[in-house]
């Protein structure tokens, strides 16, 4: 089945053309400043290894949807002939509150959900909204299905989801932890339960770490715990995140920098993380790794240390928690750009675990850089299994779609 897999953010839309009988991405692309001055789309015919970027005027998502069918239908740069050769639209969507535990049929009622979503990701689910709007304007026709970013981590029991505050905040604002990145964690999670060859009894920590990080304890093939909460700010340092702080710091550096909510909102989204405790220098780990590699005589060398090695901590501790939650460990896995490329980072996570029996082979760990497959990192001596799988959230989409398609044929 051929299904477009669509990712709608505030001001782009990103899309894959998925065969999902080979699991082969057939065209991709993405539509940048929709709505603002200079909006552009760059495409490319993976078959054919074309490449086209053009200025184009995007008022909003669904012109953004039209300049992308466009695209797909082109004699050049195109691969389908017509638009019956599409046969459904798979959206991700950020977040799907409490309303979605699983993906969904797009449907009126699924919309007004999605509807009330808004205040937990107001900056995508309006966009997401868009994007859908979008497509049944130029596609009516088509089936659309939503496959939310929280909907595997719906199973975390009350306690794992509760936060210590009145209960009202719960119950009547729906504050509660919800995780992030649920999409590539059940994908991970699914590729490790393959190689375990089991699912019941199986006791797995995923590794999501890359701009945005998190960290889940997936026990029976079900989210026991994740790190991220109310919104994807909780949890592990991130590129400009801060993660878990005191709660307490928040209303303390308000008064003492006089920010209002919406700068200490900004301050620790966007001028944190990676990039506040270097000084501003970067939010990329890899320029963190070069300036620890150059050690010293690098001015970033000591920050982007200190840095680096808070996250690894904090890896670690989760690890631990994790493990103590589901009573053992079977697996852990890294995925997402810093899990997948950052073999340094891996290594200083694993190090020092021989109290879990956590050994990896180092060597192996130290090749494993921008490769696309799964590679088993730890020794066969290892009591827990390390492995390294990218990760494939369209490819998820994609495969959500076609079932839900065809299970309401
Ligand atoms: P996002 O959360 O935005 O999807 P990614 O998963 O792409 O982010 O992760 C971005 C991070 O991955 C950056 O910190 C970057 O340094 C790191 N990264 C990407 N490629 C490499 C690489 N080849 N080597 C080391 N780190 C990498």
């Amino acid at each position: 089945m051929n299904v477009l897999v669509v990712n709608a953010g505030s001001s782009s839309l990103k899309y894959q053309l998925f065969d999902t009988n080979t699991d082969t991405v057939v065209a991709k692309g993405i539509c940048e400043r929709i709505g603002i001055d200079g909006s552009a789309i760059e495409h490319k015919q993976l078959l054919k290894g074309l490449k086209i970027e053009e200025k184009r005027a995007m008022k909003n998502h669904a012109e953004a949807m039209s300049i992308v069918v466009e695209k797909l239908l082109d004699s050049t740069y195109g691969c389908i002939s017509s638009m019956d050769e599409i046969e459904a639209v798979g959206h991700r969507v950020v977040h799907g509150g409490a309303y979605f535990s699983e993906s969904m049929l797009l449907s009126d009622d699924v919309l007004a959900k999605l509807r009330l979503c808004h205040d937990f990701a107001p900056l995508h689910t309006p966009a997401h909204i868009q994007g859908i709007e979008g497509c049944l304007a130029v596609m009516p026709e088509k089936p659309q299905v939503l496959v939310f970013d929280t909907a595997f981590h719906q199973t975390m029991k009350p306690e794992a989801f509760t936060y210590a505050l009145p209960y009202e905040l719960y119950r009547d604002y729906g504050v509660r932890r919800y995780g992030a990145h649920g999409t590539s964690h059940r994908f991970v999670a699914g590729e490790m339960l393959k190689i375990l060859g089991r699912t019941e009894g199986t006791k797995i920590v995923t590794c999501h770490i890359g701009n945005g990080s998190s960290v889940s304890a997936v026990k029976d093939g079900k989210v026991m715990d994740t790190s991220m909460g109310f919104t994807p700010l909780a949890g592990v340092e991130m590129g400009t995140r801060c993660g878990d702080i005191d709660p307490a710091i928040v209303p303390f550096m308000m008064e003492k920098l006089n920010l209002t909510p919406a700068e200490a909102s900004d301050l620790m989204n966007k001028k944190s993380g990676f990039l506040g405790v270097t000084g501003g220098y970067s939010s990329d780990s890899r320029d963190l790794e070069k300036a620890v590699a150059e050690g010293p005589a690098n001015p970033h060398y000591e920050q982007a240390n200190l840095a680096i090695n808070i996250l690894k901590l904090q890896l670690k501790k989760l690890i631990g928690a994790y493990a103590a939650e589901m009573n053992g460990l079977d697996a852990i896995v890294f995925t997402a750009g810093i899990g997948e490329n950052n073999a340094r980072l891996r290594e200083i996570v694993c190090e020092d675990m021989s109290y879990f029996g956590i050994e990896i082979d180092k060597e192996l760990n130290a090749k494993m850089v921008r490769q696309p497959n799964i590679v088993k990192l730890s020794t066969d001596a290892s009591k827990v299994a390390v492995y390294l799988i990218p990760t494939n959230e369209e490819l998820l989409i994609a495969r959500d779609t076609e079932a839900l398609v065809n299970a309401a044929k």
